[in-house]
């Protein structure tokens, strides 16, 4: 059986070796889930919100071990992974407060003897294929609703996070998860391509547009639902008005929070030609603060990159960037990082004088990097925002509710931040617009969109 290395990204040391799962496997695996399925549907949600309740009581008892496990394996500081969890928790908590009413039924119509109504059914076995970054998060945001609407799902954990998908396993099938209805299959992209030949109700993606678009045109004949969560730009618009300083004390973290390496992290920074300099000072001067270090220490706000081969992307970008006239204001290179030179490090970067020329201010970067462009008004800002095939968040800092809602109505962007940025709530519908994606999860709707309406027309005789 092939195995899967499990490379720690702060030192290069391995881990572990996971044994993957093969093509023969990964039938095996769906055929079961299939046969398991109906059963847990027809458990009524009460029990299976009883089941999810037990699950997230196991997270909370085991969080430091899991944020260790997880920080382990990508690298992400210990802080953040325990913040990631802990959101994780209320999210559960979303989830668990609304799935009856995202599962209820509805009579729309009854008069001169007909009744119509509406029913809510599981879509059936479904697939999750799943991005590193965040992996209770984005996982968590298919697999929790999606049992408790009664389907079974069959998660491919990224194989940077295959650990944590182990562990997730673990927990739901200890809560009471049948083990054929919550399903983790390791391994890489070959695996995720073998369960896209599956007979699935599903496929709900996470991950790069590249991968997004082939999985997009290997479901395409298969007339099932099909959500895609794909990458960003995300642009913020720092309007004249506005206080430059706590602008650029929340715009650092936004870009360097988790090494960067956050789907809707601040990558585009249009900076308004009254406060400029003193924005880039204070941008430069709170990035300069932020530590690198051991991930597992408690203080350390910057790791290493999860993947390798991402450095090579991001001094391609900086070269590019500095070879069109941008200044290179802050890192720009690979660092040593505290294992003497080991594991995948970069430095926290800034660049300004960017534009729309560049690399920087048009690929996703996912790293810690940001580019900055001075602007001279609303008009050029917005035209600039919208100058992306991308449309994940984007975000106005001005103390004008007015003039953030007028400009955010003009932005194409599934997400729209006034005076905050790189922020997910499970009340509100995340969704990406252009390329970053298909359909929603999160809110009422993100809990029902692992359903599927049948809809009865009833006449009395
Ligand atoms: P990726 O596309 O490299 O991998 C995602 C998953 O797809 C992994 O599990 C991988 O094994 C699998 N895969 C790879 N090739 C495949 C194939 N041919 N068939 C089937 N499966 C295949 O992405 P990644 O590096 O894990 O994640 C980073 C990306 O995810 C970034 O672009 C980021 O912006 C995006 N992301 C988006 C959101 C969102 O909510 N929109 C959230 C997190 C991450």
């Amino acid at each position: 059986m092939n195995r899967l290395s499990v490379f720690n990204p702060a030192d290069g040391s391995l881990i572990e070796q996971l044994p993957m799962d093969d093509a023969a496997r990964v039938a095996e695996r769906v055929a079961a889930a299939q046969r398991a399925q109906p059963l847990w549907s027809a458990r009524p949600l009460t029990e299976r919100k009883q089941v999810i309740a037990r699950f997230r009581q196991s997270v909370q008892e085991r969080l430091a071990q899991l944020a260790q496990v997880l920080t382990r394996e990508t690298g992400k500081p210990l802080a953040h992974s325990r913040n990631e969890l802990n959101g994780f928790l209320g999210r559960i908590d979303f989830f668990l407060a609304h799935a009856d009413q995202a599962l209820a039924g509805e009579q729309v119509f009854d008069a001169d003897g007909m009744r119509e109504q509406i029913e809510r059914l599981p879509l059936g076995v479904i697939g999750n294929i799943s991005a590193w970054n965040y992996p209770w998060f984005v996982g968590g945001n298919v697999f929790v609703p999606g049992l408790l609407m009664g389907n079974a799902v069959v998660y491919k954990p990224s194989e940077y996070a295959a650990m944590t998908g182990l562990e997730m396993a673990r927990l739901l099938h200890g809560a009471g998860v049948p083990d054929d209805v919550f399903v983790a299959l390791i391994g890489t992209g070959p695996t995720g391509g073998a369960l896209l030949e599956q007979p699935l109700d599903g496929m709900f993606f996470t991950g790069s547009v590249a991968t997004g678009q082939r999985i997009a045109q290997a479901m395409a004949p298969r007339m099932v639902k099909l959500q895609l969560e794909l990458g960003g730009k995300d642009p913020t618009y720092v309007c004249p008005d506005a206080d430059p300083v706590a602008a650029a004390q929340s715009l650092a973290d936004g870009a360097m929070y988790n090494a960067g390496q956050s789907c809707c992290s601040v990558e585009r920074l249009y900076v308004h030609e009254a406060i400029y300099d003193r924005f880039i000072e204070a941008l430069v001067g709170t990035v300069r603060s932020f530590k690198m270090g051991d991930p597992m220490a408690d203080d350390t706000y910057l790791g290493p990159l999860t993947r390798a081969p991402q450095i090579d992307v991001l001094q391609a970008q900086v070269a590019d960037a500095q070879a069109r006239g941008g200044r290179l204001l802050l890192g720009g290179a690979r660092a040593p990082g505290p294992f003497g030179g080991k594991g995948n490090w970069f430095e926290a970067t800034v660049i300004d004088r960017a534009d729309r020329s560049m690399m920087l201010m048009r690929d996703e970067s996912f790293g810690p990097i940001v580019g900055v462009q001075k602007v001279t008004g609303d008009a050029q800002a917005i035209a600039l925002m919208n100058d992306t095939r991308y449309g994940l968040t984007a975000g106005v800092y001005t103390p004008d509710e007015q003039r953030a809602r007028r400009i955010g109505s003009e932005v194409r962007a599934g997400s729209l931040y006034w005076n905050c940025c790189d922020r997910v709530s499970p009340r509100l519908p995340w969704s990406g617009w252009g390329e970053s994606g298909l359909g929603l999860t999160l809110s009422v709707e993100g809990i029902s969109t692992f359903t599927r309406p049948k809809a009865w027309h009833l006449r009395k005789n």
